[in-house]
């Protein structure tokens, strides 16, 4: 008999897993589907002897102090930086848009202050800031949002810009100094051995069994348990109830090749032309040194394992009904990317795993009997929380 079954083993459940068996020293079986831990952020050596990122490229970075130290009790850190070029009108530019990428781009000399001036002329004003579209064209204006988004965005989410929630694009910054990096957060880099010798440490517990190449449909009627943390898609959980909610998925073309170096960056994107969006080097992420080098290619895909919730208002509105169901169901928790279908990042998810698990100890008695609240009542308090 376990005190909780645990689906998932990405950032969500592999947190949980932890806190649980550590803090409440309660029996847990943690399941995954797919042949190893670490969900989306899982890597490993290829063929060739290179430590390679699965399903695509994964830089930690964070501002809270308080997710990072959580983390480092697993790993230790290598500092990394990420930056990453965007290729075009045949020229490798530094993305986000930044004063060194005008003044290649236009064969310009401006300074800071001149760029404000720059972008100014052509910013588009905007009544209000909607779309992802909206975000781009009322800072820089329409024609770099057509070098630099527009393409890109079409291939990556499959619809137009225009349709797409504004916190899509507001991820990537515009930049009138030369600051040329992907990440401004206080916080940046990446797990010294990788993120699965990360994640071997945090579910290496006496009280943490792990079961993989394991469904969910197939072990909740063979295993006893009292209650579920569940980290997959919320409406593959309710059986598509109300609809499926629309995910957007990649194909990864894994290469290796027979040299040292492919680019000067760990990536580089491409809005203008390939049907991939973006080629990562993975040997400018682990600082690993070997005399060949590893790339992949990510093709964006409607079909697949589902990688993104899709930021639109009819997604978000399907979501709350799966949510409002997912509040009155009893003893399961729902956390992570899938499951509360936010675009969340690896430190986001560890926010929102760890205060699941404060509303757990609050909402479920421990062994040393603490005053449960009602479940209703926590979680609601807690969608406030989640944004960390
Ligand atoms: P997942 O990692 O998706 O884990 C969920 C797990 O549940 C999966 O392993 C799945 O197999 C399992 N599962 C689902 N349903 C079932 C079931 N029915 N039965 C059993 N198991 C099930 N974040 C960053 O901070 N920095 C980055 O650079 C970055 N790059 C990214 C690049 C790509 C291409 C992608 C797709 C994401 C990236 N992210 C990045 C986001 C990051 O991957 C997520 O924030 C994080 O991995 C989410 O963790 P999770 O546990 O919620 O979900
Ligand atoms: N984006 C773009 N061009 C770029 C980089 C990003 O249009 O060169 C847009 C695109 O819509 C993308 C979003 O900004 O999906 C967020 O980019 P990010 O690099 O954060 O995507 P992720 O790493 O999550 O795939």
């Amino acid at each position: 008999m376990f005190d909780w079954l645990v689906v998932g083993a990405g950032f969500a459940g592999s947190v949980i897993a932890e806190r649980l068996a550590s803090q409440r020293d309660e029996k847990v079986l943690l399941i995954d589907r797919r042949p190893h831990i670490g969900g989306n952020a899982y890597d490993c050596r290829d063929k060739a002897g290179v430590l390679i990122h699965q399903y695509g490229p994964h830089i930690f970075h964070t501002n809270s102090a308080a997710i990072f130290s959580y983390l480092s009790k697993f790993t230790d850190w290598r500092p990394y930086e990420h930056r990453v070029l965007a290729e075009v009108d045949g020229m490798q530019v530094p993305i986000p848009i930044n004063l060194t990428t005008i003044n290649q781009l236009y064969g310009l000399g401006l300074s800071s202050a001149e760029l404000e001036a720059w972008l100014a002329t052509r910013a588009e004003p905007v009544d209000e800031i909607r779309t992802a579209e909206d975000v781009v064209v009322s800072t820089v204006g329409r024609e770099l949002y057509e070098k630099f988004f527009r393409g890109y965005t079409r291939k990556q989410w499959g619809v137009d810009p225009c349709e797409l929630d504004k916190a899509v694009t507001a991820r990537v910054p515009t930049r009138t100094n030369t600051d040329d990096r992907y990440f401004s957060d206080k916080y940046q880099y990446m797990p010294k051995g990788g993120y699965t010798k990360m994640f071997e440490r945090m579910v290496d517990h006496p009280k943490i069994d792990i079961m993989l190449g394991a469904d969910y449909r197939d072990v909740k009627d063979t295993v006893r348990y009292r209650r579920i943390i569940f980290t997959g898609p919320i409406d593959e959980f309710f059986d598509y109830r109300f609809g499926r909610l629309p995910y957007r998925s990649l194909r990864f073309e894994h290469v290796t090749q027979d040299k040292t170096w492919h680019q000067s960056v760990a990536v580089v994107n491409y809005p203008q032309t390939n049907d991939y969006t973006r080629v990562t080097e993975y040997k400018h992420l682990t600082g690993q040194r070997h005399p060949k080098t590893s790339i992949t290619y990510e093709y964006p895909a409607a079909d697949g394992d589902p990688y993104y919730p899709v930021p639109r208002p009819e997604n978000a509105e399907l979501f709350k009904r799966y949510e409002n169901l997912a509040l009155r169901t009893k003893d399961v928790w729902f956390v992570g990317r899938l499951a509360t279908y936010r675009y969340y990042n690896m430190d986001q998810v560890v926010g929102q795993a760890l205060s699941t698990f404060r509303r757990i100890e609050e909402a479920v008695p421990s062994k040393t009997g603490v005053t449960p609240v009602r479940k209703e009542e926590s979680d609601a308090a807690t969608s406030l929380v989640a944004a960390i």
